[in-house]
């Protein structure tokens, strides 16, 4: 399904905006704000940030995009939704990658949900990516 069609078979408008930011991150997954916003103005140059947020908060909020949080970093964007994939960050770059989860997302079968019906498991593996390892190694040498 198309950009379009899932605005709207979710009831909300196609908009320039909409379309510059779904446009924005499927050339660059896991990006900020910031980043969509200054992507999306050199197309629509009367966009403000506060239009990019309310729109990001709007697509979040409908299940188009997802939302990831990562503590101490701002709010990080992506079109890949609903397979409950997760997220290596090193904590030396940056560098955030998508790691899938094991077999049919077993992390959501808690073995004491204690009467949730959970739909949903955030997990970060943080750590050193593969480039920031050698850089270490070659620090203390
Ligand atoms: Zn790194
Ligand atoms: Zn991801």
């Amino acid at each position: 399904m198309d950009f379009r069609t899932q605005l709207k078979s979710s009831n909300l408008s196609v908009t320039p905006v909409r379309l510059a930011i779904h446009e924005s991150l499927v050339q660059k997954s896991h990006i900020e704000a910031s980043q969509i916003f200054q992507i999306v103005q050199e197309k629509i140059q009367t966009t403000s940030i506060q239009a990019i947020y309310k729109n990001l908060n709007i697509l979040v909020k409908h299940g188009l995009i997802r939302e990831i949080k990562p503590k101490g970093m701002a709010s990080l964007y992506e079109m890949r939704v609903g397979d409950n994939h997760h997220h290596l960050i090193c904590r030396a770059c940056d560098t955030i990658l998508d790691t899938d989860c094991l077999d049919t997302a077993p992390c959501l079968t808690s073995t004491n949900p204690r009467g949730f019906v959970i739909d949903e498991a955030e997990i970060i593996f943080w750590g050193l990516c593969p480039k920031c390892q050698s850089s270490n190694k070659g620090d203390s040498l």
